[in-house]
């Protein structure tokens, strides 16, 4: 019965909602022009996953960056609630800070919103500066602060004057844009505009490379940087899982950028190959087979026999280690289904690693994507901002002569392009099965309604989706948290995923959810006879 799973969705809601909700949904055709609506407003009452802007700038992107001190101007809720439950792992370097544990507030209160917020940002920056003494505090705005028209831009100028210290003022109030993803686009351009460019940390190897969009959820980061240290490769910075400030204000110095998240940071992907000549790589590091071929792909850009050789024998190792237990798995799980929700990139990457465990994806969608996420890059052009997205700033960058370094020659670079994926990124909807179904902005009614049609073995989802599709019978690990467990990165992450999900799967508690005495006849006995 999955022919009209979306009409079997969609038949529930009112004209105008069904309308709207029919153009975020697409049964895959290869045949046909497969164009989605994503990125646009979310409809009220109706449920949506999605956070807001602040959470995308905040808590995504700026966050993990662990020796900075990130003051949460607003009233408690949005700090509290952000406050550790994001899981990107951060270590303190020798002798260095590790910020990424507290939670650093304004707290404002009434008199603040009637009177204004800046005086009390002022004295958080004296107190933080007291406290911590950081080299770099930034701002992050909530709701509120936009519409009182607090001046956060000029406290921070002002603490800059007064500490010598880089302070750095974000207007990422949650109603900007339609989801996490503004905050995303705002993080990217204050980074750009104030930190990248002015580290003096110098690379030692020409196998330089940063990893962009790379949160170090469970440790993901860690496993993917042991693989490439392996190699011989040196990582510059990480954006942003485990990150620290003078790196990444140094990664204009990198010869080349991963880009494992292209949702979050392909703004700065963007930026540093015009303003500093940096090409970007999109990789993915989920799964064997996505890792090996990014691995292949980075050793075909630096285009040393040595270092292709290295690459091949890092993979063999890694994969001896690994493949007995991916096969185990792969046996356990072979001919299952699954639904994938999850925020701007991971419905696309995960998909590839189930594949190699034999489950396969039904259903998957992002929360926040764009167009160029579910169909390409090339759409881009095609992409019109609409009146929810105009109040994001675009900001623009020039060649910086003096900064601007370009690995390969032009003529390189073109013959590179036809081969890997130097700055491009085919979007998730190609590499879908036909038939299979894609829903931007997924709500909790559609998850219900598309897992009573489609009936997937396991649904990869959050936090919020978890116990309500568990309670209907369903696994459902969490796809942002990974469930607390991880890191499913790279070779070892690999197992570590099958092997959660095989205890999820074959969990002996899904069969004892109905009681006994609904399937059983709780009395014997004979009536009448001896
Ligand atoms: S929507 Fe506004 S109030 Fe809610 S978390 Fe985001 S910034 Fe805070």
């Amino acid at each position: 019965m999955t022919m009209d799973a979306s009409a079997r969705v969609l038949e529930r809601y009112n004209a105008k909602v069904f309308k709207n909700r029919k153009e975020h949904m697409l049964r895959i055709n290869p045949d046909e022009a497969q164009q989605i609506t994503a990125n646009t407003r979310a409809i009220p009452g109706i449920m949506t996953n999605r956070g807001c802007c602040y959470a995308g700038c905040k808590g995504v992107v700026l966050g993990p960056i662990k020796d900075m001190v990130l003051i949460t101007h607003g009233p408690v809720g949005c700090g509290f609630y952000s406050w550790g439950t994001r899981r990107n792992k951060a270590r303190a370097e020798e002798g260095e800070p590790n910020f990424t544990q507290y939670c650093f507030t304004t707290d404002l209160q009434e008199p603040d919103i009637v009177f204004g917020g800046t005086k009390k940002l002022k004295a958080a920056i004296d107190e933080v500066m007291q406290l911590m003494n950081p080299k770099t505090i930034m701002i992050a705005a909530t709701c509120p602060v936009g519409l009182i028209g607090d001046d956060i831009q000029a406290v921070a100028t002002e603490a800059e004057q007064q500490y010598g210290i880089r302070c750095v003022a974000y207007n990422c109030e949650g109603y900007k844009g339609v989801s996490q993803s503004a905050g995303h686009h705002i993080a990217n351009n204050g980074l750009m505009k104030r930190v990248i460019g002015t580290g003096s940390y110098e690379p030692a190897s020409k196998y330089s490379i940063n990893i962009l969009g790379e949160y170090n959820i469970g440790g993901d980061g860690w496993e993917q940087e042991r693989i490439l240290r392996k190699i011989g490769y040196e990582v510059v910075s990480v954006f942003t899982g485990d990150g620290e400030i003078e790196r990444i204000a140094s990664s204009h110095k990198a010869n080349l950028n991963l880009v494992q998240c292209h949702r979050s940071i392909n703004y700065i992907a963007e930026m540093m190959k015009i303003k500093y000549g940096v090409d970007w790589l999109k990789v993915n590091f989920i799964g064997l087979e996505g890792t090996i071929e990014s691995l292949r792909h980075m050793a075909a850009y630096f285009g040393d026999p040595a270092l292709a050789q290295r690459t091949e024998e890092v993979i063999a190792e890694e994969l001896a280690e690994v493949q007995d237990e991916m096969a185990a798995a792969k046996a356990r799980l072979d001919g299952l289904t699954a639904a994938l929700f999850v925020g701007g990139s991971r419905s696309h990457h995960y998909q590839g690693l189930l594949k190699e465990l034999g489950v396969r994806t039904v259903l998957a969608g992002y929360e926040f994507g764009h167009r160029d996420d579910y169909e390409g890059r090339e759409v881009i052009p095609d992409i019109k901002d609409d009146a929810d997205s105009k109040n994001i700033e675009h900001i623009t960058v020039e060649k910086d002569e003096k900064k601007y370094h370009a690995y390969l020659t032009q003529e390189e670079y073109d013959k590179l392009a036809a081969l890997i994926p130097l700055e491009k990124y085919d979007g998730m909807i190609r590499d879908m099965d036909a038939g299979t179904f894609v829903v931007d902005d997924l709500n909790m009614y559609e998850a219900d309604k598309f897992m009573e049609v489609l009936k997937p073995d396991m649904f990869f989802s959050g936090i919020k989706d978890k116990y309500a599709l568990q309670k209907a019978g369903t696994l459902s690990r969490q796809l942002h948290s990974y469930d607390y467990s991880g890191p499913y990165a790279g070779f070892k992450g690999a197992v570590q995923f099958a092997k959660d999900v095989c205890l999820g799967y074959f969990t002996p508690a899904w069969h004892m959810v109905t009681p006994p005495w609904k399937t059983r006849a709780t009395l014997q006995g004979t009536v009448g006879e001896k």
